[in-house]
């Protein structure tokens, strides 16, 4: 099959031709028909990822068809699937507790076992897939293996978040115009955080109800201004100490910060302990969704009750990938890019 393989960090993937993935006996081999291009793939393209390693296959966003199925596997040959990230192993007493995204078991395609940057994908513990609606365009279903099904779970699990209620988002990518898109449909306010204005204008086109340019303003004194003392619930999803810090001081007393960027390297950053403290706010960690809450998700999407579409900006070709990630070095463009185009 063709793949795109990790040759050397931060350098060009190479396209090349690899042997087929084999089938696990509890698990399936999906022909992969859309694959999203992540910043947490970025972080393991520049060697800032534990599990990725010179010669691995990236790729952690995808859906795609059934073309071999194991002994053990729950779907069969031609059904059409879209997968969460985390694989949890679904005997383990958290994945039995219905958080299969905590498994310490569990298996990521494109972090420690060969992705979907590739015609092909093997795919263990198939129980955490679910079919994909007919009417949902592989493009869109693939951004749902992560983006979307992480920002979900981050507002209605971890933070909970009410009507009503002001939410800041820091970073405008993938995790952030998900956050923006399905906190609007949750009722709540939004307020959008970000350094490029063409991404803050595009958001604000999407319903955010307020912008701030953390290049331009003071983002935390900004958002306590716009919000009148706060936001309740503050979305980092960039990974850094700047948003950070930005966002646990843009909250309102016994506010919610919920922590979605991936912190690179080490994960060491100085964090203002100050504010947690004296404001008295939860600091959530999260990561993925379990697979369990994908039925409701997809069925508010196939309702229309919240348009995701915007969010996938370019469809690319396999070979392409590579740039893309090399492009996130820099300041980025409005929405993603999804491989769609798997054999050239
Ligand atoms: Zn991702
Ligand atoms: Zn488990």
């Amino acid at each position: 099959m063709r793949a795109a393989v990790l040759g050397e960090f931060n350098q060009d993937l190479c396209i090349e031709t690899v042997a087929d993935p084999e089938c696990p006996d509890n698990g399936v081999v999906l022909e992969v028909a859309a694959c999203g291009v992540c910043r947490s793939d970025y972080h393991g393209w520049t060697g800032g990822h534990p599990k990725v390693r010179p010669g691995d296959i990236l790729g952690h966003e995808y859906c795609g068809t059934v073309v071999e199925a194991g002994p053990q596997a729950r779907h069969r040959a031609g059904d059409r699937l879209i997968a969460p990230f985390i694989l949890g192993c679904g005997t383990c007493p958290l994945c039995q507790a219905g958080t299969s995204n905590a498994c310490e078991g569990a298996v990521v395609p494109g972090f420690g076992a060969p992705g979907a940057y590739a015609q092909y994908v093997a795919v263990p513990y198939d129980h955490n897939l679910v079919h994909l609606p007919d009417t949902m365009a592989p493009a869109l279903a693939a951004g749902l293996g992560c983006r979307v099904t992480t920002a979900w779970h981050a507002l209605t699990d971890r933070s909970q978040v009410r009507a009503g209620e002001w939410v800041a988002i820091h970073g405008t990518g993938g995790i952030g115009l998900s956050a923006l898109l399905l906190a609007k449909m949750l009722g709540a306010q939004v307020v959008v955080v970000d350094v490029v204005e063409e991404k803050l204008a595009h958001a604000l086109s999407l319903g955010a109800d307020a912008a701030v340019n953390a290049t331009k303003e003071d983002v935390a004194q900004a958002i306590r201004d716009l919000t009148g003392g706060g936001a309740q619930v503050s979305v980092e999803a960039l990974g850094i100490a700047q948003t950070t810090n930005a966002s646990v001081e843009c909250l309102a007393t016994l506010g919610r910060h919920v922590h979605v960027g991936m912190p690179s390297g080490d994960g060491m950053m100085t964090v203002n302990m100050r504010a947690i403290y004296s404001k008295q706010l939860a600091f959530y960690g999260t990561r993925g969704m379990p697979g369990w809450k994908y039925p409701r998700l997809l069925d508010m999407i196939a309702r229309g009750e919240v348009d995701l579409s915007p969010m996938v900006a370019r469809e690319i070709s396999l070979s392409d990938a590579g740039a893309e990630l090399a492009a996130m070095s820099g300041p980025t463009s409005p929405g993603t890019a999804v491989i769609t185009d798997l054999a050239s």
